[in-house]
């Protein structure tokens, strides 16, 4: 596999996680994605978007388990 937008073809999987914004918090997701270790674009695959999609929905109607593990923090 080569990478679509550097051309590299260093691309391993790769534990990581996806962001949410949801209403004034932020959920991370921890997935496994494919990651091109030279420019970091992430390749995912159908069931990993499938995933993200309904883990999103869920979050947005209150419906997934979450716990709080630090802050999030603004400048002022
Ligand atoms: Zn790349």
């Amino acid at each position: 596999m080569i990478c679509i937008v550097c051309h590299g073809d260093d691309i391993r999987l790769q534990d990581t996680k996806e962001e949410f914004q949801v209403a004034n918090d932020v959920v991370y997701v921890p997935v496994r994605v494919s990651v091109c270790q030279t420019c970091g674009e992430r390749y995912y695959d159908r069931r990993t978007v499938q995933f993200l999609e309904q883990t999103e929905s869920r979050l947005k109607q209150g419906a997934a388990n979450v716990r709080e593990v630090g802050r999030v923090l603004i400048l002022e």
